[in-house]
């Protein structure tokens, strides 16, 4: 049998919410696709619980389930009859996630260096690149920009509006950020070691989420594909982005438990005895880079962004196989 670790750290007391952006957009162009065939998690539907199909569709209790006295957990939309029905939506979803059916788009295309998009945009010299490079090389490392900043003189706007075009996404403004209020939207992890910080939501549909000097595809789309927003990446002043991250970072995150399976066959098995043990009324799957994400809501979401203390996450990572 495969050996699962308990991670220490992670469980985080759920978030405090009481107000979520719902007035018009304000920056940028959206430029992000819609996932078809996403559906957002279900929201106010009734289960009746006696004439629900089980969603395991090699589920061989037959007409038995329809006397089962259970109306969750709920599984990405479908009900499961037993714990073993559970396990086996669990264990297709798994697949799916690792096969890959939702890669993030642009991961590897070539971008062009932030320096000769500087050069083309007339916003520095070839000397002030030259020495730049020079001392980027010559300190073994470091980020071109800061050395543009730092040496050059170059102003730190114009660093991250190249960036911009490098990354073809808009430059976010900081105004505004409540925080405190957007912290449920994912894992404190998501925050902190994947530089990803939730701006805010417009129009109770898009979530602008801010990065620093390079986006997160994976994580935007993990994201879009989790909260059933539209996401919108963007980044960040460098100067604004790491206090506003910090002050993030002390605010209340959902409920989390990190686990980590020594296989595919490990990752089911902790994923589906968490469904049981929860019995939620939706829960979902996504994978984040090589982790997936569970998340799991006590109580059905009505707006934009869940309740507070509604949600559970589990993310588990997978060791070599
Ligand atoms: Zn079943």
């Amino acid at each position: 049998m495969p050996v699962l670790i308990r991670k220490p750290g992670g469980p985080a007391v759920a978030a405090r919410f009481e107000t979520a952006w719902s007035e018009g957009t304000s920056a940028g162009t959206p430029s992000s696709v819609s996932w078809a065939g996403w559906k957002a998690p279900a929201r106010g539907a009734a289960r009746s619980g006696l004439f629900e199909t089980c969603a395991n569709p090699g589920c061989g209790s037959g007409w038995l389930h329809l006397w089962r006295s259970r109306s969750a957990p709920v599984f990405e939309g479908g009900w499961s009859c037993s714990a073993d029905c559970t396990s086996a939506c669990i264990e297709s979803a798994v697949r799916s996630e690792l096969e890959g059916r939702w890669r993030a788009q642009e991961s590897h295309r070539h971008r062009i260096p932030l320096g000769l998009v500087m050069l083309e945009q007339g916003w520095i010299t070839s000397g002030q690149l030259r020495q730049a490079l020079d001392a980027q090389k010559g300190a073994g490392g470091g980020r071109l920009g800061l050395w543009l900043v730092r040496q050059q003189g170059v102003s730190e706007q114009l660093v991250t509006r190249a960036l911009g075009l490098q990354w073809s996404c808009p430059v976010l403004p900081l105004e505004f950020h409540d925080a405190e209020a957007l912290t449920v939207l994912m894992p404190r992890l998501f925050v902190d070691a994947f530089g990803a910080l939730p701006l805010r939501v417009a129009a109770g549909k898009l979530l602008y989420l801010g990065f620093e000097d390079r986006l997160d595809p994976v994580v935007a789309l993990a994201v879009e594909r989790m909260s059933g927003l539209r996401v919108e990446s963007g980044l960040v002043l460098g100067s604004l982005f790491r206090p506003a991250q910090t002050r993030m970072l002390k605010q209340k995150f959902p409920a989390v438990e990190l686990m980590e399976a020594s296989s595919q066959p490990a990752a089911v098995h902790v994923l589906a005895k968490a469904v049981e043990r929860m019995r939620p009324v939706e829960s979902k799957l996504v994978r984040v880079h090589d982790c997936l994400w569970l998340r799991m809501w006590r109580r059905v979401q009505i707006g934009p962004l869940p309740v507070p203390d509604s949600v559970q996450d589990l993310i588990c990572s997978i060791g070599a196989h």
